[in-house]
């Protein structure tokens, strides 16, 4: 099939529509192998839009490319605890047996080997993806046998299960995942009590969300449904960026009824027809699960018209996938991928409650708010509150990843505290753990009394574990080329500071740093913290200001001296300069006493 066929399908299959030019390129590079000129001057003219505009969206996201990745596409997960397991090894030792460098095609154009950001598999660490399926638990012998397939030129659906099957390693159950669950019997709860006694129910409950920041989900629940609009919408945050989280894995793989209950609850609540699960690019493999789930949940009149036969309760959910980028777990980013745009985070107010997808009324919440909603409206709010603390009730889902003899998903009473996750995750030599991925919290090993919960250390969900035989500045200066490469470029305090803060770490881990640098570090994490657009930019700094808090040796042993080292050689920089004008004296040098 040629170009503007395939053009020519995919834009048909998405109704010719430019909010779901997302869904149309990924189409068109699954289909045609990459995104060439062409390809977006096709899609441009199809859905009417502007080239330039179709070409920014196709630029943004890190999954999609321009050029062939060929038939086999393999990203190695580069988040640090994929680095502590030897992610930097086992990549080479895959490049070697293929013959291939890394970021770039084979002479053949059989195969691509890159990295990309955290994939969602800390538990399976050092793990990758082929051609969008998992590749848990990597090791020479595994990686061997996938080099094997490739050569055979085996289609990935044909491989052995064992290569790509992605366990749960749930290691501990609360009231959340270890209790039976009947679908709709939440829904049919909501629909006894109406909208306003499922938000009474919420609030009684004390439900604030997951994915962090912990807003209470009633008034979120409420304030969308007071809005006025044409449409109201409800979206699942399914896009689990932060390195170390991989809990909304687990829920969608093994409790997604659970997950599409909640979000039918929300639809009762605030009266939306339409909901989205927008589901992270690098969980392309959960896909057809979730397709089956929801195609059940029709067919036993959960979703779709007259739910439960009510006639007029209508609402259904689609799968909108992303394509790679962090910043589009931030909700407003996510609502304008979801509309077919890069992610970039828009200015807020107004909230995405009253002015969200295609600027109408939109809740959008994590996936584990949707399963602690569903389980609210199935067993009570009274039940739900006398979880947890005061503050924040109910449970909490933690991926525990690094250091630890049993990584998985855990779940705990809100009110935890990190002591008690580390000795059930079989960390006995922990010298600090990273709460929330890199925006969190890093909490030393004398801090470990320290509580999971709102008023102490709030958490997304992630728990990385640093016994004492890693070094905590290099925890630090991967984080900041993490952010680095993941900052949107919108604003200029979080493209520039992002960039100058990883390469002043990438100077000081050279041995070139001075006590200069540490005060430049500073300078770029006021800006940072007071001058970025979004959270991202907020947060970015994080990392490097808590670990030289906690652990400033890791940072003072690589001082060369105490004033201004530069990263390079000056004189030789001048060189061209010289050359240039023709001069080559002493005072067109820069000699050591003026360094
Ligand atoms: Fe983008 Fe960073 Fe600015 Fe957020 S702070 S809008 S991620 S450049």
């Amino acid at each position: 099939m040629d170009l503007a066929e395939i053009v020519d399908r995919a834009v048909r299959r998405q109704a010719n529509d430019g909010t779901r030019l997302l869904a149309i390129l990924r189409d068109v590079q699954q289909e045609a192998g990459s995104l060439p000129p062409e390809a977006i001057d096709g899609i441009a003219a199809a859905v009417g839009q502007p080239r330039v505009r179709v070409e920014s969206t196709a630029t943004f996201y890190h999954l999609l490319h321009n050029t062939s990745h060929g038939a086999y596409e393999v990203l190695f997960s580069d988040n640090i605890v994929d680095r502590m397991g030897g992610k930097e090894e086992l990549m080479r030792y895959f490049c070697d047996e293929l013959l291939v460098h890394p970021d770039k095609l084979s002479h053949d154009g059989l195969v691509y080997v890159g990295s990309t950001s955290d994939i969602g598999m800390g538990d399976h660490a050092p793990a990758a993806l082929v051609n969008g399926f998992a590749l848990p638990a990597l090791d020479k012998n595994r990686l061997g046998l996938i080099a094997n397939l490739i050569r055979a030129q085996l289609p990935v659906a044909e491989w052995p299960r064992a290569l790509l099957d992605v366990s749960d390693n749930v290691r501990k159950t609360g009231p959340l995942l270890g209790e039976p669950f009947s679908p709709g019997a939440g829904v049919a709860r909501a629909q006894s009590m109406g909208p306003d006694g499922i938000l009474a129910q919420l609030e009684a409950a004390g439900l604030r969300g997951r994915g962090g920041a912990g807003y209470k989900t009633a008034a979120k629940w409420a304030s969308c449904r007071r809005a006025v609009g044409k449409a109201h919408y409800v979206i699942c945050n399914a896009d689990e960026g932060e390195p170390g989280t991989f809990k909304d894995r687990v829920l969608l793989q093994s409790y997604a009824d659970l997950v599409f209950e909640g979000m039918t609850i929300a639809a009762l609540a605030i009266g939306a027809g339409r909901g989205f699960v927008y589901l992270r690019g690098e969980y392309l493999y959960l896909l057809r699960h979730l397709q089956d789930v929801l195609a059940r949940r029709r067919a036993a009149g959960l979703l779709g018209a007259g739910i439960l036969g009510r006639a007029g309760l209508d609402f259904d959910i689609e799968i909108a996938m992303g394509a790679g980028a962090y910043i589009c777990g931030e909700e407003s980013a996510l609502i304008e991928s979801l509309e077919g745009k890069p992610g970039r985070p828009r200015n807020r107010p107004p909230y995405p409650d009253t002015h969200g997808y295609l600027d109408q009324p939109t809740v959008v919440n994590n996936v584990e708010t949707f399963a602690c909603a569903a389980r609210i409206a199935e067993r009570g709010s009274a039940w739900f509150a006398g979880i947890g603390t005061a503050q924040s009730t109910g449970t909490k889902l933690i991926s525990v990843s690094g250091d630890c003899k049993y990584p998985g998903t855990y779940e705990y009473p809100f009110g935890v505290t990190i002591r008690q996750i580390l000795a059930e995750a079989g960390a006995s030599q922990a010298q600090a753990v990273q709460v929330g991925g890199p925006s969190g919290t890093c909490v030393p090993w004398r801090e470990f009394d320290r509580k999971i919960a709102f008023e102490d250390v709030p958490s997304a969900g992630a728990l990385m574990v640093f016994s004492r035989s890693q070094d905590m500045f290099e925890v630090a200066r991967n984080f900041s080329h993490f952010f680095a490469h993941e900052s949107c470029g919108f604003c200029t305090p979080c493209r520039v500071g992002t960039s100058l803060l990883r390469d002043t770490m990438d100077k000081l881990a050279a041995g070139k740093g001075s006590a200069y640098d540490m005060q430049s570090m500073q300078t770029l994490m006021r800006i940072l913290l007071t001058m970025s657009h979004c959270g991202l930019g907020h947060t970015a700094a994080k990392p490097v200001v808590e670990t030289m808090r906690a652990f400033p040796e890791a940072y003072e042993h690589r001082l060369r001296k105490l004033d201004f080292e530069p990263a390079f050689d000056l004189d030789a920089a001048l060189g061209t300069a010289r050359h240039i004008t023709g001069r080559d004296d002493e005072w067109a040098h820069i000699v050591e006493d003026e360094r």
